[in-house]
C-alpha cells in the first residue's frame, strides 16, 4: 500500500516505534528508524527491515530533544530516498514524582523530548510535504494527552500539548494534501511501562505478574495490554488513501481507557 513511500518513526529502536517500523516495512514504505541502544542490536534491526521486508531502512541516531540534529535527520532522509511521506513521532520518556518533588531537569527533558521533538521535526518536514501535496504526520500521544493520572505532570502536560500541537497542524496543512493525527494508545507492555510495572511490585513486594492486571485493570475496562503492532496497524490506516480526509483527531486505542 505504500510502496515507494518513505516512513520515518522517531524512538523506533524500542516498543511501540519499533512495531510501527515494520508495520510500515510490511506495507512496502522505505524506512528512517531512529532511537537510542546498542549499536549491534540497531544494525541487526536495520538490517532485518531490508531483509524481511524488501525494502530500503536507514538509521538516524539523531537527539530528538536538539532541533539541529532533527533537521539534519531530515534532510538527510529527503536526501536519500526522494521524500519524506510518513512522520511518525513517537519518541518519548516517563518521570513519576509528585509536582513537589518533581526535579526541574525531568520537567525539562519530557518536555523536550515528548513534545518540543514533534514541533522540530514537523517544522522541517512540513515545507517538503506541502511542496510533494502528500503527507501523513502521526503524533503518538497517549490516554493521558485526553485525561490526567497523579504523578505524571510532564507526561501528562506534554501529551495534551501534542494534541492541540496535532489540531494546529491540521489545519494548518489542510487544503496541502496533508494530514495530521495523533494517537492515544492505553497501556502497552514496553519498555517504558515495564519499568513502571517493576517499580510497583518493589514497592508491594509482589511479582511483576502479580503486579500486572492491576496495574492495566485500575485504568482499562479492558483488562489486557494493546499490542505495540496494533499501534502499528492504526499508524498505516491513518497513513491510507481511505483516511485522506482524517486529520486533527486524537484516535484512541486504549482498552476502554477515556470512555470511563
Ligand atoms: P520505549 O521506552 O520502549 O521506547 C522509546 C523510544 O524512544 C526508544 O527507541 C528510545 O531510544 C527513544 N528515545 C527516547 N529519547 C529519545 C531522544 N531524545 N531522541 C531519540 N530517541 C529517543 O517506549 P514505548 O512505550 O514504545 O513508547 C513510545 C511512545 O508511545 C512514547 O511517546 C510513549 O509516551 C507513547 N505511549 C506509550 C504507552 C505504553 O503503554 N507503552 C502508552 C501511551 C503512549
Amino acid at each position: 500500500m505504500l510502496k515507494g513511500k518513505t516512513a520515518l518513526v522517531t524512538g523506533s529502536t524500542s516498543g511501540i516505534g519499533l512495531a510501527t517500523a515494520r508495520s510500515f516495512a510490511a506495507e512496502g514504505a522505505n524506512i528512517v528508524i531512529n532511537g537510542f541502544g546498542d549499536k549491534a542490536d540497531i544494525e541487526k534491526e536495520r538490517a532485518g527491515l531490508e531483509k524481511d521486508f524488501g525494502i530500503k531502512a536507514i538509521y538516524s541516531p539523531a537527539d530528538v530533544t536538539k532541533g539541529a540534529e532533527v533537521a539534519d535527520m531530515i534532510a538527510t532522509t529527503e536526501k536519500t530516498f526522494g521524500s519524506l511521506d510518513v512522520l511518525i513521532n513517537n519518541a518519548g520518556i516517563q518521570f513519576v514524582a509528585n509536582i513537589e518533588d518533581f526535579p526541574v531537569e525531568k520537567w525539562d527533558a519530557v518536555i523536550a523530548t515528548n513534545l518540543s521533538s514533534a514541533f522540530h521535526s514537523i517544522r522541517a518536514a512540513l515545507p517538503g510535504m506541502k511542496k510533494r501535496k502528500w503527507g501523513r504526520i502521526i503524533n503518538i500521544a497517549s490516554a493521558h494527552g485526553l485525561v490526567a493520572s497523579p504523578q505524571k505532570v510532564a507526561y501528562v502536560a506534554a501529551k495534551h500539548g501534542i494534541v492541540g500541537l496535532t489540531k494546529v497542524v491540521a489545519i494548518e496543512a489542510a487544503n496541502d494534501g496533508v494530514t495530521c493525527n495523533a494517537i492515544c494508545p492505553g497501556w502497552v507492555l514496553t519498555p517504558l511501562v515495564q519499568t513502571q510495572i517493576e517499580a510497583r511490585a518493589k514497592t508491594s513486594g509482589k511479582t511483576f505478574e502479580e503486579e500486572s492486571l492491576p496495574f492495566v485493570s485500575e485504568k482499562q475496562p479492558m483488562h489486557k495490554f494493546t499490542k505495540p503492532e496494533n499501534i502499528g496497524a492504526l499508524a498505516v490506516f491513518l497513513s491510507s488513501d481511505a483516511a485522506e480526509s482524517i486529520t486533527g483527531s486524537a484516535y484512541s486505542i486504549d482498552g476502554g481507557w477515556v470512555a470511563e
